[in-house]
């Protein structure tokens, strides 16, 4: 017989598409909790099957009342509860941030199990930067706010990661193209699965290719950053330099001019005093 599990909120991440992604560590919680919170039972129970867990299941939706939750939050006191989604990590364009909020503030004790999760393995295959990266989920259906919310992330010096559907990827591939310019970027669809796929190449020619031939299966979309901004020229230096000097002392005239022009201040005030002849 199994200990039992501590009494507590368990965030479980389960696949992706292949059931042997599933760690022994989430089978085992699974498999020893008190109650599973789903999104979908019929969904949930073939993996609960799969694991041996006979736990009861709970449905955890966004649509959760406060006074449903409440109920939960109660049980935690005494029950070990898991948290699973339909697939991949909890939380991440799923359910769940409410529930780990107040169960925290109530003070019962919640673990996290990490596992697949589709941003993550995108994020892997795309072969973009992964320094910095920001998570954008769904985008917006509506052809105004989507357009807005890329505007938004347009300037930022970061991989971007969004989750999509095949019917709709050909009109977001072409909103990104026309609001971040000549990027490059990755389709990854189907991670994990049989027909796993990561196709490569600028959002104009994603878009394209998508454009007539909506793909089947799940999607996610990695941009990559934009290009760093060319460096000043040698000319428009002096220029700006020369400006300056007319009304200010080398030193105060190049750390003006080395901020706007983003060049490092040595070389500027170096070059600034060439020019002032000292
Ligand atoms: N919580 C999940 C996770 O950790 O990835 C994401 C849930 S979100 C509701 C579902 C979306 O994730 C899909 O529409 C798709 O964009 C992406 N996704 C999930 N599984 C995927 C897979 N196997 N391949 C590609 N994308 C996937």
């Amino acid at each position: 017989m199994d200990e039992r599990l501590a009494p507590g909120l368990y965030i479980v991440a389960t696949p992706i598409g292949n059931l042997g992604d599933m760690t022994s560590r989430a089978a085992d919680v699974l498999r020893r909790a008190d109650r599973v919170l789903v999104e979908d039972r019929r969904v949930s129970a073939r993996l609960l099957q799969h694991v041996g867990s006979t736990a009861r299941m709970i449905n955890y939706t966004d649509h959760t009342s406060e006074a449903e939750r409440d109920s939960i939050l109660a049980l935690l006191a005494d029950h070990a509860i898991a948290l699973i989604s339909d697939a991949g990590t909890p939380l991440i364009s799923d359910p769940g941030y409410k529930l780990v909020r107040d169960a925290r503030a109530a003070g019962h004790p919640v673990n996290t199990l990490p596992g697949p999760c589709a941003a993550v393995a995108a994020l892997t295959l795309a072969g973009l930067p992964t320094d910095r990266f920001l998570f954008l989920g769904f985008l917006p259906a509506k052809e105004k706010a989507r357009a807005e919310a890329i505007a938004e992330v347009a300037g930022i010096r970061a991989s971007l990661v969004l989750y999509e559907s095949g019917p709709r990827l050909g009109d977001t591939l072409a909103a990104l193209a026309d609001g971040l310019g000549a990027r490059e970027a990755a389709v990854a669809r189907e991670l994990t699965k049989l027909h796993e796929e990561c196709v490569t190449g600028t959002l104009a020619t994603l878009a394209d290719r998508y454009a007539d031939a909506p793909p089947r299966g799940e999607i996610v979309i990695v941009v990559g950053p934009p290009a760093p901004a060319a460096e000043a020229s040698g000319e428009e230096l002096d220029e700006a330099l020369a400006a300056a000097l007319a009304s200010q002392s080398p030193s105060r005239a190049a750390a003006d001019v080395a901020a706007a022009l983003k060049l490092p201040r040595k070389r500027v005030y170096a070059r600034a005093l060439e020019l002032a002849g000292k």
